[in-house]
């Protein structure tokens, strides 16, 4: 099996040298395990925070080991009862083309017809469910608000910006680091509104693509974005702290926005949350999605590279905006 290791912890931007390739040598099954050949795995923002040794809402990654992170697979050798050969398991055993684990660590999903497995990975699984649980659990939006999105025409902006449609905004707003993503936004993904963070100060794209004002932020970049929505908020504004990516591979704090009064002002509330205190909302976000993607209501991209041993590339291509919807490694085995 081919495993990709943390060979160092990386300081700013991540470079090839952080990473090592190792052939793994798999043995024979052991009682209760299953063997499951992965045919996709995730890269995602949050691992560059499991790169470093400071302590957060995940374990860091140790040094000399294989890193974990989500990934589907289909089961080929099983010593188990719980989980037959031939079935499809979504689990947390990533960076590896092939794992040997206790059972207990997998979990069976429904290959559905004409359904890329890759998609339990992104819309409809993690980054699909932290869109709904943002805006719902999190945001509060109400039918008729105006939402900004930041980080848009990635997994988590692209299912929470269609997430807030179906559920009723007024308008919704996205922004994206590129012309060709911000295009996409508003032609495939009934934005209202996007603009390129990239073309001018964000305080003054946003005013102008949210002339009256927004009711709701999903924040997955932070900084200036984050300044930004402040400014904008209408009274009673919510925002819905995701993710911070404009900061995660800096070397430097920056001072925080210089706007903050405006939550006194206007009586704003700004809430941050990870999924994994939001999991017992998982059934409510499964019957709205499986109703939604069945009813053809949800578009999604996906950007695929190929093989385990990119799988590194992939991670900094994604953290540099080379995806369009979600990233995802299609793990071959060597
Ligand atoms: P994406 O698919 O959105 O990929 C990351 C994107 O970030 C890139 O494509 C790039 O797009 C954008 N980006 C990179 N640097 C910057 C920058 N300096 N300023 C603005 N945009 C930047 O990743 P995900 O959808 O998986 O994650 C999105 C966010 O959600 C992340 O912040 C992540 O940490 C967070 N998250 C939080 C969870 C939670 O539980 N709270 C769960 C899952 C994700 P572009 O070309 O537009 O720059």
């Amino acid at each position: 099996s081919t495993h990709i290791q943390l060979a160092s912890r990386p300081v700013g931007w991540p470079t090839t040298g952080d990473f090592a390739t190792v052939k793994v040598e798999l043995g024979p099954l052991g009682p209760g395990q299953v063997r499951v050949v992965n045919e996709f795995m995730s890269v995602d923002p949050y691992m560059r925070g499991r790169m470093s040794a400071a302590k957060s809402y995940t374990a860091p990654f140790a040094v000399g080991e294989t890193m974990t992170g989500g990934a589907i697979g289909r089961v080929v050798e099983s010593a188990s009862d719980a989980i037959p050969v031939g079935a499809v398991v979504l689990h947390q055993f990533g960076w590896r083309d092939v794992v040997q684990e206790d059972a207990a660590g997998f979990k069976i999903v429904p290959e559905l017809p004409g359904v890329p497995l890759s998609l339990y990975l992104g819309v409809l699984g993690m980054t699909g469910f932290t869109g709904y649980v943002g805006l719902t659990a999190i945001a509060g939006m109400k039918a008729g608000d105006t939402v900004f999105i930041s980080g848009a025409a990635g997994a988590v902006g692209t299912a929470a910006g269609q997430i807030a449609r179906l559920l009723g905004a007024g308008r919704v707003i996205g922004s994206a680091g590129s012309d060709e993503k911000v295009a996409l936004l508003t032609e495939k993904y009934g934005y209202d509104a996007a603009f390129n963070y990239k073309s001018g100060p964000v305080r003054e794209l946003l005013a102008t693509a949210a002339p009256e004002g927004i009711d709701v932020f999903f924040d997955n970049v932070g900084g200036d974005h984050l300044e930004a929505a402040l400014a904008a908020f209408n009274p009673g504004g919510r925002g819905a702290l995701c993710g911070a990516i404009s900061s995660y591979n800096a070397t430097e704090r920056k001072a925080g926005p210089d706007n903050m009064g405006n939550m006194i002002t206007r009586g704003l509330t700004l809430k941050g949350f990870t999924l994994g205190s939001y999991l017992d909302l998982a059934p409510e976000f499964n019957e709205h999605m499986t109703k939604w993607f069945t009813d053809g209501d949800i578009a999604f991209d996906e950007t695929v590279v190929d093989g385990v041993e990119n799988a590194v590339d992939a991670f900094l291509g994604m953290m540099a905006g080379a995806n369009t919807g979600k990233m995802v490694v299609r793990t071959a085995v060597n």
